[in-house]
């Protein structure tokens, strides 16, 4: 079967979304915001018993953001608050210019605040002030709103976008089993929403040369697998999905530890909910209610 169907995802864009006059940024309508909602309580329905919830905001502190080494591997994505600083007189200065157009911006300067990349961030240190992780592992469901400075504002590659995440701390094999746990519910979970989909090694979109070769290691360790749902074309599908095994990177960083007092791993199941939802209409239409009957069902909410 061809699911080649960008005709489709450019009237799913002008069905559900509303242009706010910067690439991928947009207001959503109620029927994407009702989709995005059945979703997340589908989502919600597998947590497993034990997992702590957590909800963030769309800000992270910079110095945690600098020490997880996202500066360090997507300097090129990373968006940082910046703010109008000092006295009240240093603020008019820079309003009161020729140019106030340009000037203003010229003066801005860095808060100690980063737009949220991606849902997990915060959780690591946060979990690193509590002491030991107990055996077992430790569980968390973790979302917030995310902001990425993306080359490209195809549809679906959004600047500002919503993640879910469970995230699972603990021994190695302990968060292995997480993961491939994770990955054996995806052919349960694409059937439940009626999506063709394949799984597939991939990597992150490391910066610079020396990111090429990070990228490359990454994808022959298996690090990093997606679910990837033929939206543009079977050739290059789009990724709905990450699982993610960062092995003892958090660990080390943020000293996390077992209670064996081993460096503690870490990985996440991210779902792409703005991506999940632009899939289901633009598999199944915009018309809501001629979606198989089964499919309305799972993310009634
Ligand atoms: P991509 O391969 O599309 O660049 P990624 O590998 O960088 O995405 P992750 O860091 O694994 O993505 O983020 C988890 C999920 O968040 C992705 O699988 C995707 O569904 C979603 N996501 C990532 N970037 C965007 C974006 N710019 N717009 C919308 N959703 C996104
Ligand atoms: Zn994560
Ligand atoms: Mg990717």
């Amino acid at each position: 079967m061809n699911y080649v169907v960008n005709e489709q995802l450019e009237t799913v864009s002008h069905t559900l979304f509303r242009s706010l006059g910067s690439g991928g940024v947009y207001a959503r309508t109620a029927l994407f915001e009702q989709v995005v909602e059945g979703l997340s309580s589908l989502i919600s329905r597998y947590r497993e018993p034990g997992t702590e919830v957590l909800r963030f905001p769309p800000v992270i502190n910079r110095a945690q953001v600098e020490k997880s080494g996202y500066l360090h591997s997507f300097p090129h994505l990373l968006g940082c608050v910046s703010c109008l600083q000092g006295s009240e007189s240093d603020i008019r200065a820079a309003l009161e210019g020729h140019n106030v157009d340009q000037e203003w911006v010229t003066a801005l300067s860095a808060t100690d605040l980063v737009l949220a990349p991606a849902a997990c961030y915060p959780l690591y240190p946060l979990v690193a002030s509590r002491g030991q992780i107990p055996r077992g592992g430790a569980k968390f469901d973790v979302a917030c709103d995310c902001f990425r400075h993306e080359n490209s504002h195809e549809i679906g590659r959004f600047q500002s976008f919503r993640m879910r995440e469970y995230v699972c701390i603990g021994a190695p094999d302990e968060v292995l089993k997480f993961r491939s746990e994770w990955l054996g519910r995806v052919d349960e979970l694409a059937n439940v929403l009626g999506i063709p989909y394949r799984t597939a090694a991939a990597s992150d979109p490391f910066f610079g040369r020396a990111g090429k070769m990070m990228a490359v290691s990454q994808v022959e360790q298996e690090l990093k697998f997606e679910l990837l749902i033929p939206l543009r074309s079977q050739e290059s599908p789009t990724a709905c999905m990450s699982f993610n095994y960062h092995r003892d990177h958090f660990g080390i960083i943020w000293q996390l530890r077992t209670e064996a007092g081993e460096v503690a791993h870490t990985a996440c199941v991210a779902f792409g909910i703005d991506r999940l939802a632009l899939a289901l209409f633009t598999l199944h239409g915009v018309d809501f209610e001629r979606w198989p009957r089964h499919v309305r069902d799972a993310i009634a909410v």
